[in-house]
């Protein structure tokens, strides 16, 4: 990674220093504070010499300093990727225009036909759908395993063939957490490669590489980002293997933005500051409903009856911010409660400054009948929350009155 000459990059302890300073670039060439948004496509040689000495360095593999094009890469986001990698304690880090793109240029990248992966079931819809259908017709099949059956798990291992098992931590909506060291124990005796989503915990709750995973994934859309206002996507480990990745970029032309860059920079830099407070205030919400006599059940790693909790406590330093629940009601109670409710926004997504809500029945499986949304394991009574950045009190008396309407069941 690019840095300036009179600063070398420092490691800090903290996530909330590493979130502001890791990383940093600090080029003085225009005494600014912040990263600058380069704004160009490609990217100047001031005479043969220059251009000689650069393409030495990438063809014979030296410190590259600068930029040549830019769907190769752009300085907008050199601190970006390097406060990534710093924050997972990885080797680099690389930026996409979306978590998706993240995902699917790995996959495409790193499998060729007649090979196999395993992923668990409990985990994001697109991801599974790329699986089944995109990488399908590439010849690469997937297993889909239940989330947290190490025995299916490792059932589902096909010596020699399989070469990667994805899944994610926490999951959406269930807030599955697996047992890392114990994935990672398993997949190595099968020499397959590990990638983790982990978009809910953010670096800050969970910190990946350090039980042995080999990649990270973010849609940075979410915490990263953190003001609902920017998609990006962020893959974290080895360097040698990240430097791969990048050559693939190169060629998908799958680059972020500058001005997508700066935004989820500027995002980031209050990531830890965000999280721990959303861990506190999703605790007491989770707290909350878990007595309420309207609420069937709560999803929160947080809580003792999630059946998790015992290895989330022992991986993570928070619980995250969003919590799952079923409203003691069928789907129209469900969506009336969400209707009466003032605080969060109905939309998907999560991770930013303002909570969003949604149904999952309608948001993310309308598209199938109460029958397969039953088998899916997705209730019409289930709502997940997710939290922004408001005030654990004034949340939970938005619910309160919002559910003291709830008719009785
Ligand atoms: C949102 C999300 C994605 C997809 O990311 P985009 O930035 O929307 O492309 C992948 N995984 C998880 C867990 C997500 O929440």
């Amino acid at each position: 990674m690019p840095k300036s000459d009179d600063q070398p990059d420092r490691q800090y302890q903290g996530a909330s220093t590493k979130s502001v300073h890791g990383g940093a670039a600090r080029d003085k060439g225009f005494h600014a504070m912040t990263t600058p948004i380069v704004q160009t496509a490609t990217f100047t040689f001031k005479n043969t010499a220059e251009l000689i000495e650069f393409l030495d360095a990438k063809v014979y593999g030296g410190e590259l300093d600068r930029e040549e094009y830019a769907r190769y890469g752009n300085p907008s986001c050199w601190s970006l990727e390097a406060r990534i990698a710093q924050l997972e304690g990885a080797g680099d880090a690389l930026m996409y225009p979306s978590g998706m793109s993240a995902v699917t240029s790995l996959f495409l990248t790193a499998l060729r036909p007649g090979t196999h992966i395993i992923m668990t079931d409990d985990c994001y819809r697109r991801t599974r759908q790329f699986c089944l259908t995109t990488l399908k017709k590439f010849g690469i099949e997937t297993s889909i395993v239940p989330m947290c059956n190490y025995d299916a798990l490792e059932a589902a291992i096909i010596p020699g063939k399989t070469r990667f098992i994805f899944t994610e931590t926490p999951t959406n909506p269930y807030l599955r957490v697996m047992d890392l060291a114990r994935l990672v124990e398993l997949a190595r005796t099968n020499r397959a490669l590990t990638l983790l989503d982990t978009t809910f915990a953010t670096p800050v709750n969970l910190r990946p590489l350090e039980y042995g995973i080999d990649f990270v994934m973010h849609s940075a859309t979410k915490y990263f980002g953190g003001h609902n206002d920017v998609l990006g996507g962020a893959i974290a480990g080895d360097a040698g293997r990240i430097k791969a990745l990048k050559d693939a970029r190169g060629m998908f032309g799958n680059v972020i933005d500058p001005h997508q860059a700066f935004l989820i920079e500027r995002g980031l830099k209050t990531l830890a500051v965000r999280v721990r407070h959303q861990n506190e205030a999703a605790l007491q919400v989770a707290r909350f409903l878990e007595e309420h006599a309207k609420i069937d059940r709560v999803y929160y790693p947080g809580l003792q009856s999630h059946p998790d909790h015992e290895i989330a406590r022992a991986q993570m330093s928070g619980f995250g911010g969003v919590v799952s629940f079923e409203v003691a009601g069928d789907i129209h109670a469900t969506s009336g409660f969400i209707d009466r409710l003032r605080i969060p926004y109905i939309a998907p997504s999560l991770g930013g400054t303002e909570s969003l809500i949604e149904q999952p029945a309608y948001v993310s499986y309308y598209d199938l009948s109460p029958q397969e949304r039953q088998e899916a394991g997705i209730g019409d009574n289930l709502v997940r929350f997710a939290l922004g950045i408001e005030d654990a009190e004034d949340i939970i008396a938005d619910l309160d009155d919002a559910l003291r309407q709830v008719p009785a069941s």
